[in-house]
């Protein structure tokens, strides 16, 4: 149900995180203006600044504040010299585990205006999304380490697959496939290697398939799914995969599409019981972080997507035709995308599009 004022946690974090996440949230003020409804912005400091200050990326009752928003706006958080797990664990993870942010969604489309690495390929080949399995499988915790520092050194790690964590990432997938023009799910699979784990996920995908009679499907290998990826991107429309061959797609993905400064993600609680978050792929580029000079287009896309989410259909939709346009005119690119215009510039082209 849509809202006359969404309530919205914006963590712009650290690096380009801070000079892309003000440009976002001026666009979706702009979109919701535009059609009728406002938005509260507040913002957390949670970052590498706030841990080296404080010793902690986030409050201890972070994760708790976080549910009292409608969603989350996340820049990037990462820094050199603090440790990728501190990160990771003291902020990512958490928010992801304990909010049952539990699809992971990466949208891949070729915008007009933007190269793809894939010769010869234009915006009617590449337009598929990623669904990864954010909370479960690959990733977990269970196995250990014995005989340490000896020739008899061994460790293990367990996968873990529910069937309830299983069947509800492929029902998110199937209905996302649903509702776009090609109906299609492929699933991402390993079940001739992995024997125990992926002949399950298998037998879950043609078990859930069931309920949508309407949606066409395919399985690969991971192996040679990534090979298809870049020789026949054509053929993807959704592709679920669990949380390790996910992550490996939802990265590979974005990079078929052109540049990591203009890919969103998702990490998407879909009961909506909790604030699903919403930050771009890319991380905090130290490397161009405090030039200004960061491509603020992903930023853009990713607070569309938080826009649909929240059923504001037509806002996000606004706030994606206006990215559009500003990318097939190269005085309105960035550097990465072979352009001239800073941030700032970039920026002020989207937003004169949707005020217009
Ligand atoms: P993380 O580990 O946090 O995911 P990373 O270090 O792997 O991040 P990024 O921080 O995303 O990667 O940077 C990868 C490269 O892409 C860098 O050279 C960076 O400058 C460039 N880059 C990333 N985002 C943007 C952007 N919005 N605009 C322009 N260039 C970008
Ligand atoms: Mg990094």
């Amino acid at each position: 149900m849509t809202k006359a004022l969404y309530k919205i946690a914006s963590i712009p974090g650290d690096g380009i995180g801070t000079e892309v996440i003000p440009v976002g949230q001026r666009a979706a003020d702009a979109a919701a203006a535009k059609h009728g409804f406002s938005i509260e912005w507040t913002e957390f400091d949670w970052s590498c600044e706030r841990y080296a200050e404080t010793g902690r990326m986030m409050p201890e009752d972070g994760v708790e504040t976080m549910k009292a928003f409608d969603a989350i706006y996340l820049g990037a958080v990462g820094w050199p010299g603090v440790p990728d797990h501190v990160s990771l664990w003291g902020l990512l993870i958490p928010l992801r585990r304990e909010l049952d942010l539990y699809a992971n969604v990466r949208p891949v489309r070729l915008l007009k205006g933007v190269s793809s690495p894939l010769a010869g390929r234009g915006p009617e080949d590449i337009d598929f999304i990623v669904v990864r399995e954010n909370v479960e499988g690959e990733y977990s915790e269970i196995g250990g380490r014995i005989y340490s520092g000896t020739e008899q050194e061994m460790v293990s790690q367990q996968a873990v697959f529910t069937r309830r964590g299983t069947d509800r990432i492929m029902d998110y997938a199937f209905r996302l496939a649903q509702n776009r023009k090609r109906k299609h799910v492929t699933s991402a699979t390993k079940s001739n290697g992995i024997v125990h784990t992926m002949p399950f996920w298998d037998e879950r995908f043609a078990e859930v398939s069931k309920k949508y009679p309407e949606v066409e499907t395919a399985q690969f290998h991971i192996d040679i799914l990534t090979a298809h990826f870049v020789q026949h991107p054509d053929w993807f429309d959704v592709v679920v995969g669990s949380n390790l061959f996910g992550d490996i797609l939802s990265d590979l993905g974005p990079a078929v599409a052109g540049s990591i400064g203009i890919a969103p993600a998702a990490n998407i609680n879909p009961e909506g019981v909790y604030p699903s978050m919403f930050e771009p792929v890319h991380g905090s580029a130290p490397d161009i972080a405090g030039q200004g000079i960061a491509n603020p287009v992903a930023a853009v896309w990713t607070a569309a997507m938080m826009l649909d989410h929240l059923g504001e259909k037509d806002a996000a939709q606004t706030l994606e035709t206006a990215m559009e346009a500003v990318l097939s005119d190269p005085a309105s690119r960035t550097k990465d995308l072979g352009g001239t215009a800073n941030t700032k510039v970039c920026g002020a082209a989207i937003l004169k599009h949707i005020e217009r």
